[in-house]
């Protein structure tokens, strides 16, 4: 998506060619200050990168991630060099942050960064010198879409990522949905009420534990484990384990095994997308993860399925996606 060419100033400064794909913006290339006078920095905090991206007006300038670093100081230092650094070159008026985790009050706390209801909201913006805000990585990706993504003629947008577990983002009016409580946990709307899967929120049967990535390649490979003649098995066997490669592969090559797998995961993938359908009545269903660079492989399975109408685009922007919403904030 992004094509990065630098000017001949002495800054150096970048410009992206946009999530709009309509060339390179001449005036950014100007280098000119007026051109970032409302420059937005939005950063993705995730266990494994730290992503950036700087947006001017509605046009994405710059991005570029680091890897996270493993302690509370650290990722703060490097968040603020980074943030001190953009000021400077972009004259950046705000900057939001997406954290994998709840945010309470502006405090965080996160699974797979060491953050316990930690007041990061405020050390952040006193670190920095200006106000820093900080939201759910989901919402700012359902931002993001709203903004750049292939959807952004869209009022009402639900994002739902499909990973080691399901997340999303609910946008409404062209907001996000906050309450006091945790919203937007769509990995934990029950879609098998008798005889479900357990899952770790406590609850049995939430869809998670059916249409997450993982829930996919742990049914495969059980699946795989007991039909040993299949080409599910054969091609799990030469790869060492199982994978949403292998599975997919699988599928390529006709086998009935994985077919009924991938049936069964289709279903129940429909069954929670038109659940989400009627509660709130989206423009669309944006889909997102690993799983979904399949395109159509898994879109025409899953519209022949759903007895709704309802629009389902899979992400154009998908890992830019949390960045980019966060400098939307
Ligand atoms: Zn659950």
């Amino acid at each position: 998506m992004y094509q990065s060419t630098k000017n001949g100033g002495e800054n150096k400064r970048r410009t992206v060619n946009g999530c709009f794909g309509d060339g390179i913006n001449k005036s950014i290339l100007a280098a000119d200050e007026a051109v970032y006078s409302d420059a937005r920095l939005g950063i993705d905090m995730g266990g494994t990168n730290i992503k950036f991206a700087v947006v001017c007006g509605k046009t994405p300038v710059y991005k570029t991630k680091i890897k996270s670093p493993k302690t509370i100081e650290d990722i703060i230092d490097v968040i603020t060099e980074k943030i001190f650094k953009f000021k400077k070159e972009y004259n950046i008026k705000f900057v939001g942050v997406g954290v994998p985790g709840e945010v309470r009050n502006g405090l965080i706390s996160t699974d797979n960064l060491p953050f316990d209801k930690f007041p990061f909201e405020k050390v952040l913006s006193e670190r920095a010198g200006m106000i820093v805000t900080v939201d759910n990585d989901a919402n700012c990706a359902a931002l993001g879409e709203l903004a750049f993504g292939s959807t952004k003629d869209c009022e009402n947008i639900i994002l739902v990522t499909l990973g080691t577990g399901i997340g999303g983002g609910i946008i409404l009016n062209r907001r996000v949905c906050h309450s006091n409580n945790n919203m937007g946990e769509l990995g934990h709307i029950i879609i098998q009420a008798e005889g479900g899967r357990k899952c770790i929120c406590g609850q049995s049967g939430c869809w998670e534990r059916y249409c997450s990535a993982t829930a996919l390649i742990k049914e495969a490979k059980r699946t795989a484990s007991k039909n040993k003649e299949s080409v599910l098995y054969a091609l799990m066997c030469k790869n060492g384990d199982m994978t949403g490669e292998v599975f997919f592969e699988a599928i390529d090559k006709g086998c009935t095994v994985a077919e009924r797998v991938y049936r069964r995961y289709i279903k129940y993938l429909a069954r929670g997308i038109e659940s989400l359908a009627n509660i709130f009545g989206p423009d669309v269903i944006v889909l997102a993860g690993g799983i979904t660079e399949q395109g159509d492989k898994i879109l025409k399975p899953l519209k022949a399925e759903l007895k709704k109408d309802v629009r389902i685009e899979i992400s154009s922007l998908q890992s830019d996606a949390g960045a980019l919403g966060a400098a939307m904030m």
